[in-house]
């Protein structure tokens, strides 16, 4: 018998899947094509239930992925990318506003992954009961202009109905530095069924070695929600100016107002960009990360070229 369940966590050599709401643990052997498959989070696989064996993996929709673009480090790590998680419809980018301090450049990295794989972003910004009435950074306001944002309290429930609304239907894995919130609203989400991969009993479990457990959390409304280990240290080492345009559609819609239609909205005369910056109705944090990310994905091009 062959049945197919969804990837919760890997390790080597084998991972975990759920399938009727139950965990099992698989192994990759059998043919060579199976014994090479790299898993992510949120793959589908068919497998051999009694036998507790992987058959095969079906194609992904999506991608979320830690790029590592470097000619060099790509020999000695084998791989240029890693996938943090497959299949899912969005990320959830989790910030707070103190306690780590909201971080627009992390932001828009995590975002940018997001593009580059196929998903969604939403934004979360957490421990809203951390500051006063009006008192969220600017830049909160700047991206409710071009990305969902939920402004939560995961201690004092502030926004916690509305995310879950924003959840619904869809399969989002939460990305986002230690501390900031991610557990603890997870927590506070109330799932009707959870499943943390450290619970995992372990038929075949040797040389398994998992730090931190992963979750697999199903939300009232049949929202997924996976918070796994590796997200938390994305960094993009994109390559793709274009996935860069879909990151600040505040600053792409603006561009065609330049004088100069390759204009790099740097000291230009009459950039419409730089512009909205003196009027006050571009946040000036968005062109700063914005130069900060170009120059970045320009090194690793010219980088890329060289080596
Ligand atoms: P994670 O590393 O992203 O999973 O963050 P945690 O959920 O472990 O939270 C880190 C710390 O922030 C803990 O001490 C939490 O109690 C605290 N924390 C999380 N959410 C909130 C919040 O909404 N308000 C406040 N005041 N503290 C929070
Ligand atoms: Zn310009």
């Amino acid at each position: 018998m062959s049945v197919s369940g969804t990837v919760i966590s890997v390790f080597r050599g084998g991972c975990a899947v759920v399938f009727d709401e139950q965990i099992h643990e698989l192994t990759l052997t059998g043919s060579s094509a199976v014994q090479a498959l790299v898993l992510a989070v949120g793959d589908e696989v068919t497998f051999d239930p009694d036998r507790g064996v992987v058959e095969s993996q079906a194609p992904r929709r999506t991608e979320l992925a830690r790029l590592r673009p470097q000619a060099g480090r790509q020999r000695r790590t084998g791989g240029a990318k890693k996938v943090l998680a497959a299949n899912m419809d969005a990320v959830a980018i989790v910030m707070s506003v103190v306690d780590p301090p909201f971080r627009s450049g992390a932001v828009d990295r995590f975002w940018l992954a997001a593009v580059e794989g196929g998903l969604e972003a939403i934004l979360i910004v957490n421990k809203v009961d951390r500051v006063g009435q009006g008192e969220l950074p600017d830049i909160v306001e700047a991206y409710k202009s071009v990305l969902p944002v939920f402004e939560t309290s995961a201690k004092g429930g502030q926004g916690l109905a509305e995310l879950a609304q924003g959840l619904r239907g869809k399969r989002t894995v939460f990305a986002g530095h230690s501390g900031v919130g991610k557990s603890s609203l997870l927590n506070s989400l109330q799932p009707e069924l959870r499943l943390a991969t450290g619970e995992v009993s372990s038929k075949t479990g040797k040389g398994r070695h998992t730090t931190t457990a992963a979750q697999w959390l199903r939300l009232p409304g049949g929202a997924i929600v996976v918070d796994t280990p590796g997200v938390r240290e994305i960094a993009t080492g994109s390559l793709d100016e274009d996935a860069l345009e879909q990151v600040y559609p505040d600053i792409e819609a603006l561009a065609h107002e330049c004088r100069f239609r390759d204009c790099r909205h740097d000291t230009e005369p009459d950039c419409a960009v730089a512009n909205a910056v003196a009027e006050g109705s571009l946040h000036p944090g968005r062109l700063e990360s914005f130069a900060k990310l170009r120059e970045e994905i320009a090194a690793l091009a010219s980088e890329a070229r060289r080596t």
